[in-house]
């Protein structure tokens, strides 16, 4: 919208002033008791919002577009905005307009944005709010990935270099799911990871000046929030991609939060090879956190093993799921804090009895910070730090059983001092605000005392003086009385007039009567007219007092905080073992994986109908690298797969496992190829997404990793697609290739004839109770492959029509007949699509006459002619 600025009146000059430091903002502009957004602000949040749209007198011809809300109810609408992806600029009124001659003065104080939230209002509890900030640097061919949650003063950064570089910042992005991403011009040179941002991350993106990541005194100001004199106390290097990264968040919380708020008392520098390495697909295919289809947490790996008590335990839960550990010696420390919680279910039932009554200590400590704590929070934290005594004595009874259980009991402070404090200074109900009172504690505050005792006792210490005057100058009658011009007064009939002593002051003569004040009295009268007002801001003295305390022990409770997370979690890995009954894996070193009577932590919870059926598995790094899983579709063969992967994972982030037994030999990756993902919307076939997760696969694992792979290669024709997967399966299982641990379903049964040739793969297949025209799934997984598809035996079970199946049994077995005679394979799949394969050209033509063309897609029809072409050739 156009505007005249030189005829605009002095507010809305102001007003458009702020805006101009804002443009990709919404400005709240504060007017009184109401935030108001004016002119194309106006415009488009009343819409959004559904608010009325008026118009204000603002010095031009027409009046200016308007629309408000109520300062008191910003929070919701703030929330709003931030979730339809607007940042918001709110801007205060910083001079009491009742003393402040002309405009009053007004800046933005603080700007919100999707990453810098911290009221817990806008926030899920149990889920980490993070901002993350890359740095490119193109010379050196490195990355830095830094991440903040400002809500609960977590802090991390990476570093990446090398040939994996990319995919190393994508799994890292992958992790914290960031609510915005900030980054420099150059990112783009980053494509993959730029269109990674762009497709698969739903979040906000702000482009900032490399000088932002760079420049000195940005860095200083780095200094500044973490109280240090160089950033190699941070663990950081100077001039690395990392150090700009770490600078260039920060730099954009100062600006986005106004003030260098040293929240943040800790930088954790990740080493990505501290962690199993988990790419978004696996990630996903495997279910940790929410469900492949709806994106709920239940279904998911999060959900079952979720028994914890505290917000911050969800979080630390929810970060040990995405960050499964690589060394066994911390692995191990955890499954042995586990043990020792599991066996004593007494101690477990008491600790989990008292975590029920901690509060979100990380993000009430960030209120204290931010100096936005009310005398609740104040009270939420008392109260917590109050249950750190039992608690402790809880975990000192298991220090002896557990090095991490003593640790982390050594890590948590009782925080006495704090509780007391606050037990003492604040009510025991105190209101939500300071600003009627009533907050302070009375014997407290000796000055707050006096003021209560004149605001409650002021009508008996004006009698108090009345009576004493009257004692002293014996002027019977002598009354104090009051009216607005002078106040309190003294009043003396006229009979004693000659008995009023000398400094009293007279301030009116009536026609019986005079009136006079003395200094006692105005004294007693400012006291108690003023008392309110007096208490009032005393009050407010000092809550911010009490409060400022509780900031300066942000390192005690920041470490007490993520210790009682940790044992939270931990207790949720007891109860969930105890109630699911699993057992302790033991983790090993010779690279092999055995599992006894392994369920799927999911499925066997959701079965309704059905008891899970458990099964073994066996890998290794020598004889037993790839098993290859045959068995009809539905049969279990991905759930098996997943259950295999979700046992191995779950071991190394400490948890108890769904089996018998289990031996883990720790994996540094888990990859998965499953079944068609979303990026299909992005324009990619089926095929083409198959085929580069794929190279994706084998360009990153390793020897220690675990690769499960579903139906490889079923996106294309049959031959290209058995030649494929069995190319695929050479490559993986080839210990001078990859020779990386491999679960392989297919329904391609020319694989199992791998069995004999490679060293190192296996056959199973998923049993199948055959009898009659009806197939029953055992769920049973046993050695030896399965040469039967048992395609229209499922089709049926699917409910495809009567003649329909009969007519498929039909062509199934004429197809079967001329497979003898050729000597060649015919494959049917899944979908009931049949292929020619090398078949004779006489059926070929006459399957060919029977084919609806129309029913196919380009790419079938591409795959059908190949198919015809190699017939003819034959
Ligand atoms: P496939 O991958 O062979 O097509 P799935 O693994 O998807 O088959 O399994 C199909 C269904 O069978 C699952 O949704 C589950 O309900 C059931 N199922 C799988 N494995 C088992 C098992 N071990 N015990 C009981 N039910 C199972």
């Amino acid at each position: 919208m156009e505007i005249d600025r030189s005829k605009i009146s002095p507010m809305m000059q102001q007003y458009l002033e702020v805006k101009d430091k804002y443009q990709d903002c919404v400005l709240f502009f504060r007017l009184g008791d109401f935030y108001e957004m004016f002119f194309d602000d106006a415009i488009t949040i009343s819409k959004a919002l559904e608010l009325t749209l008026t118009g204000r007198d603002c010095g031009l011809e027409e009046r200016a577009p308007m629309c408000g809300i109520p300062y008191h109810a910003a929070d919701m609408y703030i929330k709003r905005l931030i979730d339809m992806g607007y940042k918001v600029a709110v801007c205060e009124q910083l001079t009491d307009p009742a003393e402040t001659k002309g405009i009053v003065v007004r800046d933005v104080i603080r700007v919100v944005t999707p990453g810098t939230l911290t009221e817990t209002s806008m926030l899920d509890d149990g889920v980490n709010n993070y901002i993350c900030s890359i740095y490119h640097d193109e010379v050196n061919k490195t990355c830095g990935v830094a991440s903040a949650d400002i809500s609960t003063g977590e802090a991390a950064v990476s570093f990446f270099e090398g040939k994996d570089m990319e995919a190393d910042v994508i799994n890292e992005l992958s992790r914290c799911k960031p609510a915005e991403i900030i980054f420099a011009e150059n990112f783009l040179s980053m494509k993959n990871t730029a269109d990674f941002v762009k497709i698969r991350l739903d979040c906000a993106v702000s482009l900032r000046p490399k000088v932002c990541f760079t420049e000195a005194p940005r860095m200083e100001g780095l200094k500044e929030v973490f109280g240090v004199k160089s950033v190699a106390e941070l663990g950081l290097v100077e001039d690395r991609a990392d150090t700009a990264a770490v600078c260039g968040l920060f730099d954009y919380i100062r600006e986005t939060q106004k003030s260098t708020v040293s929240r943040f008392t800790e930088l954790k520098l990740l080493q990505g090879d501290a962690f199993m390495g988990l790419d978004l697909n696996a990630r996903r295919n495997l279910e940790l956190t929410e469900t492949l289809r709806t994106k709920e947490k239940k279904g998911s790996l999060l959900w079952v093993l979720d028994s914890t008590k505290t917000s911050m335990g969800r979080r630390m839960l929810r970060s040990w799921i995405e960050q499964p550990l690589k060394s066994p010696a911390r692995i191990i420390e955890r499954l042995d804090a586990v043990d020792a919680l599991y066996r004593s279910s007494v101690v477990l039932a008491d600790i989990q009895a008292l975590l029920e009554r901690v509060y979100d200590l990380e993000r009430l400590m960030t209120k204290v910070m931010y100096k936005s704590a009310n005398p609740r929070d104040l009270k939420s934290l008392a109260a917590t730090a109050l249950q750190l005594p039992a608690l402790k004595s809880e975990l000192a009874k298991l220090a002896g059983s557990s090095k991490l259980i003593a640790r982390l009991d050594s890590e948590i402070s009782t925080l006495e001092e704090l509780a007391r404090l606050v037990e003492n200074a604040i009510m025991e109900e105190p209101p939500v605000s300071v600003k009627d009172g009533g907050v302070i504690r009375d014997g407290f505050n000796e000055e707050l005392d006096n003021l209560r005792h004149i605001m409650t006792h002021g009508k008996e210490i004006i009698d108090g003086i009345e009576q004493r005057e009257k004692e002293e100058t014996g002027i019977k009658g002598l009354k104090i009385g009051y009216n607005r011009v002078f106040g309190y007064y003294l009043e003396v009939t006229r009979s004693y007039y000659d008995l009023v002593p000398e400094g009293w002051i007279r301030k009116q003569t009536l026609a019986n009567a005079e009136r006079f004040i003395t200094e006692e009295l105005k004294n007693a009268e400012n006291s108690i007219l003023g008392a309110k007002d007096k208490a009032l801001s005393l009050e407010a003295d000092i809550f911010a007092e009490v409060r400022d305390f509780l900031a300066t022990k942000l390192v005690p409770v920041q470490q007490t905080a993520s210790a009682v997370a940790a044992i939270d979690v931990l207790c949720s890995f007891a109860d969930v073992a105890l109630r699911n009954n699993y057992v302790k894996p033991d983790i090993a070193i010779d690279g092999a994986i055995d599992i006894k009577a392994g369920r799927h932590p999911v499925v066997e919870l959701v079965l309704e109908d059905e008891m899970f059926v458990p099964n073994d598995t066996y890998i290794d790094k020598k004889s037993d690298r790839m098993a290859i899983i045959t068995g009809p579709n539905m049969s279990g063969k991905s759930t098996y797969m997943r259950q295999t992967a979700l046992i191995v994972l779950m071991a190394q982030t400490g948890s108890f496992v769904p089996a018998d037994s289990a031996k883990i030999s720790v994996v540094d990756k888990i990859f998965t190829r499953v079944g068609a993902s979303d990026d299909l919307t992005a324009g990619q076939s089926t095929f083409m997404v198959e085929m580069s997760e794929v190279s994706d696969i084998l360009r990153n694992a390793t020897p220690d990793s675990l690769v499960i792979l579903d139906e490889v290669g079923r996106g294309t024709s049959t031959f290209d697609g058995v030649s494929i997967a069995r190319a695929v399966a050479e490559h993986i299982c080839g210990s001078k290739k990859l020779g990386c641990k491999t679960l392989f379903a297919t329904h391609y049964h020319e694989l199992i004839g791998l069995e004999n040739e490679l060293d190192g793969v296996k056959n199973y297949s998923i049993a199948v109770n055959k009898h009659g025209g009806t197939i029953r799934f055992l769920r049973k997984i046993v050695r030896g492959g399965v040469d039967e598809s048992y395609g229209v035996d499922v089709a049926k079970l699917a409910g495809l029509p009567a003649k329909v199946v009969s007519r498929a049994r039909e062509l199934l077995e004429e197809m079967e007949k001329q497979h003898e005679s050729v000597q060649a394979n015919v494959v049917s799949d899944s979908g009931g699509q049949i292929s020619f394969g090398s078949l004779g050209r006489e059926a070929a033509l006459d399957m060919l006459e029977r084919t609806n063309i129309d029913e196919l897609s380009d790419e079938e029809c591409r795959g059908l002619l190949k198919d015809m072409l190699n017939v003819i050739n034959n």
